[in-house]
């Protein structure tokens, strides 16, 4: 199994969506929604780490942009889950 399908794949189309928050195109309240996801996702919570992420960016949202190291670090590892092939397909 990979992870090309985005179309198949509700967790993918939620880590574009943090794409779009890092290019400012989502608002505090996307983030949160996103937040909810992860929250309730043990795929992307657990394997991903991502919830912890966003957690981050939450408590900065609303007074502050997120630096752009931060922003390189999230975009990093959002890449590595897009091109990581699933470890329970064997
Ligand atoms: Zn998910």
């Amino acid at each position: 199994m990979t992870w090309d399908d985005t179309t198949e794949n509700p967790c993918n189309q939620k880590l574009g969506s943090i794409y779009e928050y890092l290019d400012g195109a989502l608002s505090c309240e996307d983030l949160k929604e996103l937040n909810e996801h992860l929250a309730s996702c043990d795929h992307c919570a657990r394997e991903y780490d991502l919830e912890k992420v966003i957690r981050g960016l939450m408590k900065r949202c609303c007074c502050e942009t997120a630096p752009q190291d931060l922003k390189a670090k999230i975009r990093q590892r959002i890449d590595e889950i897009k091109n990581a092939e699933h470890p329970a397909a064997s």
